[in-house]
This record gives C-alpha cells, structure tokens and sequence, in this order.
C-alpha cells in the first residue's frame, strides 16, 4: 500500500525506535490509523515481532509469520486493531528496518520508545550529549545502535531531513531532555517529549495518557498522530514537562502500590480476606491505580505481568526523586520510597515485573 504525503497536516509515514513492550502495540494503532511506520529495534527478535504485524500475528511467538523476512514489507495487518483498518480500507503498513540510519527516510517524525535518557543519547546523537563532540571523521563512544547510513557519530540526528521531528516518547530525565532539545534545534530539527502512562495494557487498548513537552506549534502539529496512539494528549508545558510529569507521576503510582502491598499484606495476615478488602477499598478514599488494576489483576492471580520492569520503575522514581531535591521540596516520602524499591530491585531477578515488589514485601513479612 502506498501511503500519502500531506502538505498541511504531519506526513503518513512516520519512523519509530524501539519496538520493546510498549513500542509494538504503540505502532499498531499508528497502522490501524492509516500510518506506514518504518521500526527499528536493536533486538532481531523484536524487529521480527515487529515485521509480523503486516500478517497481524505479531503476538504469536515463534508463529511462521514471524520468521518472514524483516525488510521491506508494505501493506497491513488481519486480525486486531491494523486487521480491522485494513478491511475498512484505512490500514497504513509496515517497514522493519534493519539500520538506525534509514529509519526516518520519508518521515516527519521519528517516535523514539526507548529505556532511558542513556540510551536516547545515543541514538539521535551516537554519543551522550555529555561527552564531546567527536572530530569530523571519527566516530566517538561505541554507539549502542547499529552503525547507521550517513548519521554523524551513528546518531540519528546526522541522517534524518532537516525539519524532521523526534518525539521522545520514553520517560526520560527532563533536564536532559532539554539540553538535547538544544543540540537537535541547533541542527536544524524539533525534539519534543511526550512519554505515556498507562502501561501496556493501554497501549494495547490505544487508552494510553500521552503527556507533550514542547512548543505549542509543535504539539498542534503532532497531536493527531499522537491521538492515533492514545486517547488523551495533554500538553503539558515547555520542552521537558512531559518527561517531569511523567517521572513524578510514577513515583506515586510507586508509592501507591507500596502503600497498598504493605497494607493489604497486613490485613491478610490480620485475617481479613484481600478479594474483600479490595471490594471495600476501592469504594473508599484508600483507592488508587494499584487497588483497581495492579492488585486484582496482576498480584491476586500471582501473574506479576504487567509489562512494565522493575528496573525501568526505580529509573523513574530517581528522576523523580532529583526534581524533588532540585525544587527544594522536603521529600521523605520519595525517599522512603526509593530506598524501598531500590531494595526490592537489588533482591530479585534483574526483569523482575514492577508488581512483584508486593511479593517481595510478603516474602519479607515471611510468607
Ligand atoms: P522495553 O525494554 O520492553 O523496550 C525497549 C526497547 O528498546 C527494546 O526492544 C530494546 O531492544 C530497544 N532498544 C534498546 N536500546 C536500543 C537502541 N540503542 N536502539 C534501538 N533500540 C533499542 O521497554 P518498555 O517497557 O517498552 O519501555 C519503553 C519506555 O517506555 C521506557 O522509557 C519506559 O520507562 C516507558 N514506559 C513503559 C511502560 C510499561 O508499562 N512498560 C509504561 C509507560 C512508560
């Protein structure tokens, strides 16, 4: 299917890094929109997920699909979301990549999915923003990204039009985030920030809350495309206030889930039945997000697959934490909370499921 180029409204193409747990359902509802998405990914496996989504049997493991070739590939998915598209005629399609360097050709935007500001560094710039420039010819620190078509130092940034946009849809550290803005500004293109909550059960729901940081003209130009991907775009504030809200907002949807474990585990252990106290909570003022979802959802059924790590969790929570002590707020709460999580990090498998923290806790209490 050949995609369409709009003068007055983002273009259809759209490029995207990092095709992890929430990436993938992220660029299958920037498919069920109409979007061709040019993906690339570090991992093979996930490249292959990714390439299986124009037969829309990209979470089938191992399916034959799966194994097809993993470039260029037009056209769009069946089943689900992109399936149901495409049988209304509206699908876009898309490419996997197999290079860092190409995956912005033809696009307005380039959305980056990825684990931390590390690793946001590298790609748009093939360095961090913190290290020098290298000289003209030289390559700098090894760049985590494949060596990419004509990018300066392996970044992004040196093969993407000038005018192109990168969206940094990870949950950053904002204050890094704004020194980055100024480097890609300085060579002639936009970066705004516009991480997510809402995990990946509303990625896959297309229900995400997508938080902007950035000019105001650019947050009208990229709303509808962002749309396609969550059901609320909020324009948070200047370059790096998306990043902030979202690191803040984790740390008390981190200090909920603490909160409630500790407390539902004590009840148990009082006698009181947790599916009970669930009921009576979650009609009452000690309800949050993690008494309504995570609690019955992903603790009670002993799953601990929510789909968001541990570790990426207790990045968060530090970002937060440094914004607190940078404002100058008294933060004991936050860092009670740190210091908690950190240890339930510490303790358990390096891909521990953020959830199992209330598993940690009961181990503790000597269940
Ligand atoms: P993930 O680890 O599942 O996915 C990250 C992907 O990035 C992986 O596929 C990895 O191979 C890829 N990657 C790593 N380095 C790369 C590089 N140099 N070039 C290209 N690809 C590279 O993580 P996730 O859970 O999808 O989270 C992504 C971001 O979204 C994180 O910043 C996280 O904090 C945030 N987030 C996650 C959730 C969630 O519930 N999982 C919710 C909201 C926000």
């Amino acid at each position: 299917m050949t995609t369409e180029q709009s003068s007055s409204a983002p273009g259809r193409v759209v490029g995207f890094v990092g095709l992890g747990n929430m990436g993938i359902p992220m660029t299958e509802h920037l498919v069920a929109a109409g979007y061709h998405v040019r993906g690339f990914d570090t991992s093979e496996a996930a490249l292959r997920t990714f390439a299986a989504l124009q037969s829309g049997s990209a979470r089938q493991p191992g399916s034959k699909a799966q194994k097809a070739s993993i470039e260029a590939s037009e056209s769009a998915n069946e089943p689900g979301e992109a399936g149901k598209a495409r049988e209304a005629g509206k699908a876009g399609g898309v490419t996997a990549v197999g290079e860092l360097g190409s995956v912005g050709d033809g696009a307005d935007a380039v959305i980056l999915m990825l684990p931390d500001s590390d690793i946001v560094e590298r790609v748009v710039l093939g360095r961090l923003a913190s290290e020098a420039q290298p000289a003209a010819g030289t390559t700098g620190s090894a760049p985590l990204a494949s060596p990419a078509r004509g990018a300066v130092g392996g970044g992004l940034l040196g093969s993407l039009a000038p005018g192109t946009a990168i969206i940094d849809m990870s949950s950053s550290d904002p204050a890094r985030t704004r020194v980055l803005a100024e480097i890609v500004a300085s060579a002639g293109m936009t970066l705004i920030d516009a991480p997510v909550s809402g995990g990946v059960s509303g990625a896959r729901a297309g229900t995400l809350m997508i938080m902007v940081g950035g000019p105001t003209e650019a947050f009208d130009r990229f709303k509808p495309m962002l749309g396609a991907i969550g059901k609320r775009v909020v324009h948070a504030g200047d370059i790096g206030a998306g990043h902030a809200v979202k690191a803040l907002n984790n740390l008390m949807s981190a200090a909920h889930l603490l909160a409630s474990s500790e407390a539902l585990i004590a009840g148990r252990r009082f006698g009181l039945v947790p599916a009970v106290m669930l009921e009576i909570i979650n009609g009452s003022s000690g309800r949050s997000g993690s008494t309504e979802n995570k609690w019955p959802n992903y603790v009670l059924t002993e799953k601990y697959d929510a789909g968001f790590s541990m570790r990426l969790m207790v990045k968060d929570l530090k970002l937060a934490l440094s914004i607190e002590q940078a404002t100058g707020v008294p933060s004991a709460a936050g860092e009670a909370v740190v210091a908690t999580w950190e240890a339930a990090l510490a303790d358990l498998p390096p891909d521990s499921d953020h959830t199992a923290i209330a598993r940690w806790l009961a181990n503790r209490a000597g269940e």
